[in-house]
């Protein structure tokens, strides 16, 4: 998603375009995968607070445009599309990409329909060598 969609996005949805959200958007699109850290770095200078970047990143969180890395040690935010997916990330180059799958879907349900479980969400995250650095990495 580019930055006028993200923006368009979350004016859809009720929010408004003010200025340090708009920026630190902007930021966000711009990094496209960051620590915390990192986009309050970025932000440096433009005068604007930790804390509007802290609740901006949050919102995009739950808004399911911006989702943390688990098996990131560095837990870094990357930008996504707002459908439900995983990420399949390269543990050399850090590559991101998102994918879906029904079946996988389908089977997490199961999995937790057996065992009596209402499920309230789910975590998948792929880990491996993406094509570039298995080609450029002879094993
Ligand atoms: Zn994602
Ligand atoms: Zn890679
Ligand atoms: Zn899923």
């Amino acid at each position: 998603m580019v930055e006028p969609d993200l923006i368009e996005y979350l004016s859809e949805l009720g929010f408004r375009d003010t200025g340090p959200r708009r920026a630190v958007v902007a930021a966000a699109i711009h990094l496209g995968r960051f620590t915390a850290a990192e986009i309050v770095e970025e932000l440096r200078g433009k005068r604007i607070g930790r804390a509007t970047v802290f609740r901006t990143l949050d919102l995009l969180t739950s808004l399911g445009v911006l989702d943390q890395l688990h098996s990131d040690p560095r837990h870094a935010y990357t930008v996504c599309s707002p459908r439900h997916h995983h990420h399949l990330i390269c543990s050399s180059c850090s590559k991101v990409v998102e994918v879906t799958a029904p079946a996988v879907e389908r089977a997490v349900r199961t999995m937790a329909d057996k065992a009596g479980y209402q499920v309230q969400g789910h975590l998948l995250e792929i880990i491996g060598l993406c094509a570039d650095c298995q080609a450029s990495k002879p094993s």
